[in-house]
């Protein structure tokens, strides 16, 4: 943890000859109608949609164009009571572009099995959306993210993945061995053609959106405080890297800090806990490799690599009351005769309110509490786990041999839970539309508002929540 004068110091910016400065007093003054704060994918994707309909967006992003140690430090995290699974805090980037300078891109759809998991499967709960409401979302938010499906016929706009034609061997090989629900291809990123999915920093889509004509994007401005007044957000207080602090008026109020900045925003500024549900149920997703290799090469000679889902595990019954499983195999080729194998699973939770985002003893270099994080695996996510780790073990030996077996890591950079929707106040902190419960015009959008964490990476249905989102907010009566 970093000090308030080594922050201000290695931000680039001396002190006052003061080592206090204030950052009490109100220097400057911005409005707008829809002030958004975090320039990840969902708060550029929402400001994107939302300047479409016209609408006058400020985005307000606590980091600059580089990454900086300093600027990091603020979302710096506490563990809780028992330790933290890793660096849970620098799983989102504070910099331009949020967190996808780092994402892999690997978004599949999910599947009505993982929305409807209580109806269909007996885990968890259901959630308080379909989806049929969510597949047109889904599918501009591959076009948006350049994330390409595994039926190309739900987005025929996009590149065909090429991995759908190069797994047809390893699809046969695996319906012969009985597994009935695959998805060929089923990868974001084309890596044998460069990374292809969104980074909106080096792609310039960060600049795209900031040079549209009702878009402003701030970067360096950190939001402290949601200030409200009655059920109303105002606008927002916050400081810029030199610590001066300013108010920005706003019509209405978007926060998309990511899973953890999220929670911990609301925290500080004492709104969305009217059910005790602020922070809790945060969920990962735990995960484990295995690598082997075939003998019997499958890959057709020339292809670099593919990949495949197995999804079996959500549609059998035999698992009714456990997570679900994601698992994904990938085949690369080695020396002659030799192709490398790697099974990889990701495992489905349900939240438990025992984990959750809550303000730390600990404090920013600002002087805001930082979040501290009780989270641990459940004794269900312990069952899912087991019987996901077995079902991944007899596919490892179905495809190959299995040389060498990962440790289980309890998080995959997966963020979600913790500002929960829900379809009634009692249980959730946003509701279907994404507003938090007891305000007018308070917004989340974020993998935060997950109720369940689903069995495929997040950023797919985030994006696709924060497009719905803008639609929603831009049909909505013009603010007084
Ligand atoms: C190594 C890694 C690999 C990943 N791979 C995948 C993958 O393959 N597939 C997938 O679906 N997901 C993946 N993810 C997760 C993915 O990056 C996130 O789901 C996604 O970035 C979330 O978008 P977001 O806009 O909600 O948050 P972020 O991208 O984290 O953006 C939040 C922004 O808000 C800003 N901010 C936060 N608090 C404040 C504040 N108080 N004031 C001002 N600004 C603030 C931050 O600086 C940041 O720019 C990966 C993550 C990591 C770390």
């Amino acid at each position: 943890m970093i000090n308030r004068r080594q922050f201000l110091q290695s931000a680039g910016w001396a002190l006052a000859a003061s080592p206090v400065v204030s950052i009490l007093g109100c220097t400057q003054k911005l409005a707008a109608e829809y002030v958004i704060i975090g320039s990840g994918p969902a708060g550029i994707a929402l400001a994107d949609t939302l300047a479409q309909a016209g609408k006058q967006v400020l985005v307000l992003e606590g980091g600059t164009r580089q990454t900086d140690t300093a600027l990091q430090s603020m979302h710096d995290v506490e563990a809780g009571q028992w330790g933290l699974p890793y660096n849970l805090g620098w799983a989102t980037q504070r910099v331009l572009g949020g967190t996808t300078n780092l994402w892999q891109s690997h978004s599949p759809r999910p599947l009505e099995e993982e929305l409807a998991s209580q109806t269909l499967r007996g885990f968890g709960e259901d959630w308080p959306l379909t989806l049929n409401t969510l597949t047109p979302w889904l599918a501009s938010s591959e076009r948006w993210l350049h994330v390409r499906p595994a039926q190309p016929q739900l987005n025929p706009s996009l590149p065909k993945n090429p991995y759908i034609d190069t797994s047809t061997a390893l699809s046969e090989l695996l319906s012969g061995k009985g597994y009935t629900h695959l998805e060929a291809g089923a990868y974001g990123m084309v890596s044998g053609e460069g990374a292809d999915a969104l980074r909106l920093l080096d792609d310039g889509e960060i600049d795209r959106v900031a040079a549209l004509n009702t878009v402003a994007v701030r970067p360096g401005t950190i939001a402290r405080r949601i200030r409200m007044t009655g059920e109303r957000a105002v606008g927002v207080e916050c400081a810029d890297l030199k610590g001066n602090a300013f108010f920005v008026e706003a019509g209405t109020v978007i926060v998309c800090g990511g899973g953890i900045q999220t929670p911990r925003l609301l925290w500080n500024s004492g709104v969305g806990n009217h059910s005790d549900w602020l922070g809790a149920g945060f969920m990962e997703h735990p995960g484990m490799q295995i690598y082997g290799h075939r003998a019997a090469p499958l890959l057709p000679p020339g292809v670099p690599e593919t990949h495949i889902h197995v999804r079996d595990m959500l549609y059998d019954p035999a698992h009714n009351g456990l997570g679900g499983t994601l698992l994904h195999v990938g085949l690369k080729p080695g020396a002659p005769n030799r192709e490398y194998t790697m099974v990889e699973v990701l495992f489905e939770q349900a939240p438990d309110r025992r984990n959750r985002i809550l303000p730390g003893n600990k404090k920013d270099a600002l002087g805001d509490p930082i979040p501290r994080i009780d989270y641990r695996l459940t004794e269900l996510d312990l069952a899912t786990i087991q019987r996901g780790q077995q079902l991944q073990h007899t596919l490892a030996e179905r495809i190959g041999s299995v040389d060498n077996t990962s440790a289980l890591r309890t998080g995959s950079h997966h963020l979600l839970g913790a500002t929960r929707m829900a379809a009634n106040p009692a249980n959730g902190v946003v509701d279907t539309d994404l507003r938090v419960w007891g305000t007018d015009n308070l917004y989340v959008a974020s993998s935060s508002t997950f109720p369940t964490g689903l069995t495929v990476p997040p950023t797919l249905i985030v994006v696709a929540l924060a497009q719905r989102l803008a639609q929603h907010l831009a049909m909505l009566k013009a603010h007084p």
